[in-house]
């Protein structure tokens, strides 16, 4: 009998372990000396404290060079109308230069821990999104990342051309206007929403969980939010600025 009871617990460690919800730096961790948003510094010091993913966004150069960027401008010109040359000398606020998708995924490539959380920006023109889905994809999976890459997207055109050149890939959409059973007849494997609409919608994480589709909730930095949503074992991701406050909240969690 003692036996079993502790089968029972060793279980519900194991469980408890493979239900934790995971930890996402939002572009990266970047809110330290040396970092920037979207720096590879950032993806390399995520990396350095044990996230799950670094997340990160993408735009297209005019010349077809895609870009680690959040906005669609940068120095007050817009990526998508320019070639490369006009942006390749741009610093970021650690120093760096700008860096490109290419530069960026060698980086990630070295951490093979971490899943590169990948955002394709929407563009102006649909067929400059459909020419940043194409690059990325070419790009990563030349350099054999597919299964290291986790796609998001608020562009619902961005996310079906992505499943269809690479059915077997996570592709999440974040505009919260979808339900997840929606989200799965798309053939789209998780949603992932504002914290406000995670918290207007919580009828969409036991739908989520019955239908198989991931919910990652962004971008939550709050304590008590971070809290309450790591206590919750229908999220499977949060993405965060504050990915350390995190960690500490899931290890005081499991003391
Ligand atoms: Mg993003």
């Amino acid at each position: 009998m003692k036996r079993i009871f502790f089968l029972f617990v060793e279980l519900l460690c194991v469980f408890s372990v493979f239900a934790q919800v995971k930890v996402v730096a939002h572009r990266g961790y970047w809110d330290v000396d040396g970092s920037a948003q979207n720096s590879i510094r950032a993806l390399e010091m995520a990396a350095e404290i044990g996230c799950y993913g670094s997340e990160f966004d993408v735009n297209i150069t005019s010349d077809g060079v895609v870009v680690v960027n959040h906005d669609a401008t940068i120095n007050g010109i817009r990526i998508e109308d320019n070639p490369y040359s006009a942006i390749k000398d741009v610093k970021l606020k650690n120093g760096e230069f700008l860096p490109t998708l290419a530069q960026y995924l060698e980086c990630g490539s070295k951490f093979p821990d971490m899943q590169l959380i990948f955002e394709i920006k929407g563009h102006k023109l649909p067929e400059n999104e459909d020419r940043c889905v194409d690059a990325s994809v070419a790009m990563v999976k030349s350099m054999g990342l597919q299964e290291r890459v986790e796609w998001i997207s608020f562009s619902m055109r961005v996310c079906e051309r992505i499943h269809q050149l690479l059915p077997k890939a996570k592709v999440a959409y974040l505009s919260g206007n979808e339900s997840p059973l929606a989200i799965k007849e798309r053939g789209l494997t998780g949603i992932d929403y504002n914290e406000g609409v995670i918290k207007k919608h919580t009828e969409w994480l036991d739908e989520a969980h019955q239908n198989q589709v991931e919910v990652n909730v962004w971008t939550v930095d709050g304590e008590e939010d971070l809290t309450n949503f790591a206590n919750d074992s229908r999220i499977d991701i949060i993405t965060t600025n504050k990915p350390v406050l995190l960690q500490k909240i899931l290890e005081q969690k499991n003391q």
